[in-house]
């Protein structure tokens, strides 16, 4: 077992609060994600599950043992910044082979473990290289490779693919996922974009002012936020009005037919690819065209004046000053009970 939990974790720094009683726990193997807006609060629960930072109130536990007051090189935990911070005078093997060396790991051990991970992040060839000479991503697939030396109990990620091109980001997301999963690591994974977090997380937690909005796997958070800053913060939603009776929700120009918990005013959080454009009750007017190749992007107006943004086909040629008949698939909106 290697999980980590945040009891009612706090952090101050003077007036600001950075973290304000979150309950979290990293499940062991999992890979939590941790998303939200800059100044969230990513960072600093990273660093306090690091021992960077001490809380101002709670606790952070390791398998149930309180660790709040354990320095952090007692901690073993795992770092991969974005910044890489590879030692420059080694080589590649000796920067992998540097954790288990203090840890007392015996030569002819760590230099296996570190060849072993190098083979695995598919680096091999680069094990005699120093990191001055190597590409970003080839910096970063080490810098894996060192935190993951260690044998960490918790694998602890900030921001790991920005300042890599879109391409490999993809490529190392679903390599690095993957990878984490088979070695059954427990890892926090810090970025502030969703579409990483959705693709490489077992659960995501969604940040906002240092609070914890939601928790979950990432079709849950997709398929029922639950609250309109989630709606919004992971994928994109439009709200609309209603209100909620008898297992339907009445929007005014049309029904839906999905049920609330309670009856009476509701918002209704509706996906973009929850409209389909062609034949509906609904009429809307396109504002604004957007041609973006394999689609494009209708800004569209609905009869209660909510500007809505639509996705049509590239070939479809749609202009400003059209009208569309549109229909909601009641399998991709989600009732946000009133607060
Ligand atoms: P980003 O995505 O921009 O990196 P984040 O979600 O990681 O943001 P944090 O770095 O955890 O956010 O910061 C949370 C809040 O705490 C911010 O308002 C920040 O200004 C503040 N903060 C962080 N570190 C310190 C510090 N050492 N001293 C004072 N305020 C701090």
């Amino acid at each position: 077992m290697s999980d980590v939990s945040l009891e009612s974790l706090t952090k101050a720094y003077g007036d600001e609060v950075a973290v304000d009683g979150i309950d979290l726990t990293i499940r062991d193997g999992e890979i939590l994600g941790v998303v939200g807006p800059s100044g969230c609060g990513k960072t600093t629960t990273l660093r306090t599950i690091a021992g960077f930072e001490t809380p101002t109130q709670g606790r952070v536990l390791f398998d149930g043992v309180d660790v709040t007051h354990v320095p952090p090189e007692e901690r073993n935990v795992g770092l991969v910044f974005q910044s890489y911070a590879l030692f420059d005078t080694m080589t590649v093997r000796e920067n992998v082979a540097f954790g288990p060396k203090m840890h007392g790991v015996p030569k002819a051990e760590r230099r296996k473990r570190a060849d072993e991970l190098l083979a695995m992040l598919d680096i091999a060839e680069l094990a005699d290289r120093r990191p001055t000479t190597l590409s970003g991503g080839q910096q970063q697939r080490v810098g894996l490779a060192r935190a993951l030396a260690i044998e960490p109990h918790v694998l602890l990620l900030d921001e790991p693919m920005t300042g890599l091109d879109a391409e490999l980001k993809t490529r190392l997301r679903d390599e690095i996922g993957g990878l984490l999963a088979d070695l059954e690591v427990t890892a926090l994974y810090v970025t502030h974009d969703q579409e990483e977090a959705m693709a490489m997380c077992d659960r995501i937690a969604v940040l906002a002012d240092g609070t914890l909005e939601q928790v979950g796997p990432p079709a849950e958070i997709y398929r029922r936020p639950a609250n309109p800053f989630v709606a919004n913060f992971v994928g994109s939603s439009t709200l609309l009005e209603g209100v909620a009776e008898n297992g339907h929700v009445d929007l005014g120009f049309a029904e839906l037919p999905v049920a609330a918990r309670t009856d009476g005013e509701v918002r209704v959080a509706v996906r973009p690819e929850a409209f389909e454009i062609g034949s509906g009750p609904i009429r809307a007017d396109v504002a604004d065209v957007t041609y973006l190749g394999e689609r494009t992007h209708l800004s569209a107006t609905l009869p209660d004046e909510t500007t809505v943004t639509l996705r049509a086909d590239g070939l479809d040629g749609y202009r400003a000053g059209d009208a569309v008949s549109l229909s909601i698939d009641e399998d991709r909106v989600h009732v946000l009970e009133s607060e």
